[in-house]
This record gives C-alpha cells, sequence and structure tokens, in this order.
C-alpha cells in the first residue's frame, strides 16, 4: 500500500508523536484513541492507527484489524461510561466525504434516544469536560 499524498505534518500526526497534547483513553502498540476537541456528542473519541496512511483508501489491510478491535473495544466502553443507548461509529475518506484530517481515524460517538448528532468539526469543548469524559472512559476500559 502508498503512504503517497500523507502529510507528516497533519494534526493526528503531531497529536501521536506528543508534539502537541490530548486527552488520551487508550494506547497500545498500534492504535491510540483520545477525545475528539469538537464532539459531536457525549463521550465522542476518535480511535486512530499509529501507522501513516491518508485515510482507509490507502491503508495497509493489516491495519485494520487491530484498529477495529480498539474500536470495539472503545465503543464497549463509551457505551457503559455514559449509559448510552447506542453507539454510531463513523470514518470518512477524502474532502467529498467530509473528511478533515488526513491521517486514517474513526470517530465512536455514544448515542442517546431522541438526540441528535451535533455538526461536524462544531464548537470546542473546554478541556476540563474533555478531562472528565476521558477520565469516565479510562476506568470502564480498565472495569
Ligand atoms: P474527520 O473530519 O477528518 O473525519 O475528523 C477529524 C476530527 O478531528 C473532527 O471530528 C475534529 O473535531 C477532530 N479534531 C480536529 N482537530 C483536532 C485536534 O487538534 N485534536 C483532537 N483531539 N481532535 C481534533
Amino acid at each position: 500500500m502508498t503512504e503517497v499524498n500523507y502529510d507528516t505534518g497533519n494534526i493526528f500526526a503531531k497529536i501521536l508523536r506528543g508534539e502537541i497534547p490530548s486527552h488520551r483513553v487508550y494506547e497500545d502498540k498500534a492504535v491510540v484513541a483520545f477525545m475528539d476537541v469538537m464532539p459531536q456528542g457525549l463521550g465522542h473519541t476518535l480511535v486512530v492507527p499509529k501507522a501513516p496512511s491518508r485515510n482507509l483508501l490507502d491503508a495497509n489491510p493489516s491495519t485494520f484489524g487491530p484498529l477495529f478491535a480498539v474500536v470495539q473495544k472503545v465503543a464497549q466502553a463509551v457505551k457503559r461510561a455514559f449509559d448510552a443507548d447506542g453507539v454510531t461509529i463513523m470514518q470518512f475518506n477524502e474532502p467529498a466525504s467530509g473528511q478533515t484530517v488526513y491521517h486514517l481515524h474513526v470517530h465512536v460517538i455514544p448515542r442517546f434516544d431522541g438526540i441528535p448528532l451535533k455538526p461536524h468539526t462544531g464548537a470546542m469543548e473546554k478541556p476540563e469536560v474533555l478531562a472528565r469524559n476521558a477520565e469516565k472512559i479510562r476506568a470502564a476500559l480498565a472495569a
């Protein structure tokens, strides 16, 4: 698979390198999960493989097993952490689809009956709220 068009300066690459902060909830040798700073709902979490690819289209297929194992783990944890009714999983490829950060990632968003998603890349959440939500998810992952 190709890494053509992968920009090592993208914001998630910087987060993965620890150059900018994030509210991490999970990390293993292949995958990291952290809070989305512009959440579309309570507990919106991003699951990100460490391997560089722009999105799903250019990713090495070997990325997906470890990535989706963590997507499931985080989905189960956020559902428990926030007592959610369901969980939406989203993943965008290229600008036409809504992608805005060009390092493969999967959105994990707890859902509550009757509550619509907020806009994609809408308002920034307060750091203290993200920190509190991250703590709840870490606790659910550890339980
Ligand atoms: P995409 O549009 O590429 O599928 O999703 C990118 C996501 O990253 C958006 O939901 C956006 O809110 C989030 N995001 C953008 N910049 C940052 C950042 O600096 N830190 C974190 N944690 N999330 C970000």
